[in-house]
């Protein structure tokens, strides 16, 4: 046997070796194990085509807005809802939430900045994801579409063209308040944008208002959603909301 023929074998000789102690070692440990007694997760259906999992509450599924109080005027046409005399406001109360929501601007573009396509869906009726169509029009950042009003600008500009449909996925914490009224912690807000991250665990700042600083006043665990008019004729379809609490 030559000299690097040996030294050959002599390396497969420990390789052999470490296989062997590593397959005694796997015998001798334990298994993690955390001790939690988990509860078996609910067993739900989940939805095809951005439609409502089996466990979502449908808030719109484009027959009627008999979930929403204040749409009496709105239009209800071809499975949409189009903005009309008012905002609405949700019956039901929501906190911790995964809301799904679909839009489209109007198709016919008028007016620019802040009065071209603008709406919002308001979290708790007071936490804004401002919708505008943010289509080749530019306004200040933190007003464009995704933005969390007037406190951050989405990541990146997700829009689609007017008048197509667009996504929102939504998944929010809201703010937790001690019994003193002291904020304990903030609101965060997770955004998708026709399936585009562009707010990741955002913390708020507070309310969302046009002419005030963002600011936390002690509100109850859960609170109406609100859809914003501004004036312009968005279409809302496939409304759905899922309780994370
Ligand atoms: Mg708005």
């Amino acid at each position: 046997m030559n000299v690097a023929r040996a030294a050959w074998w002599r390396g497969k000789g420990r390789c052999v070796w470490g296989l062997l102690l590593l397959a005694a070692a796997g015998l001798l440990a334990d298994e993690y194990k955390s001790g939690i007694e988990w509860p078996e997760p609910p067993v739900i259906t989940p939805g095809t085509d951005q439609g409502p999992p089996s466990d979502a509450i449908v808030l719109f599924d484009g027959t009627d807005l008999s979930q929403w109080e204040g749409g009496s005027q709105w239009i209800i046409q071809d499975g949409a809802a189009t903005v009309r005399g008012g905002g609405i406001t949700s019956k039901r109360a929501f906190g911790d939430c995964q809301l799904h929501l679909e839009f489209a601007t109007p198709e016919k573009v008028e007016g620019e900045g802040q009065g071209r396509g603008n709406s919002g869906v308001y979290l708790m009726g007071m936490y804004e994801v401002q919708i505008l169509d943010s289509y080749e029009n530019t306004t200040y950042y933190d007003g464009q579409c995704g933005a969390i009003y007037k406190q951050y600008p989405p990541l990146v500009n997700a829009c689609r063209k007017p008048g197509e449909w667009q996504t929102y996925d939504i998944i929010f914490t809201r703010p937790r308040f001690s019994a003193d009224g002291k904020l304990e912690t903030p609101g965060y807000v997770t955004v998708l944008h026709n399936g585009v991250v562009i707010h990741n665990h955002r913390e708020l700042l507070g309310t969302t208002s046009w002419d005030m600083a963002p600011q936390y006043t002690p509100h109850p665990d859960k609170l109406p959603l609100f859809i914003q008019d501004h004036g312009n004729p968005i279409r809302f379809r496939n409304i759905w909301i899922r309780e994370l609490e």
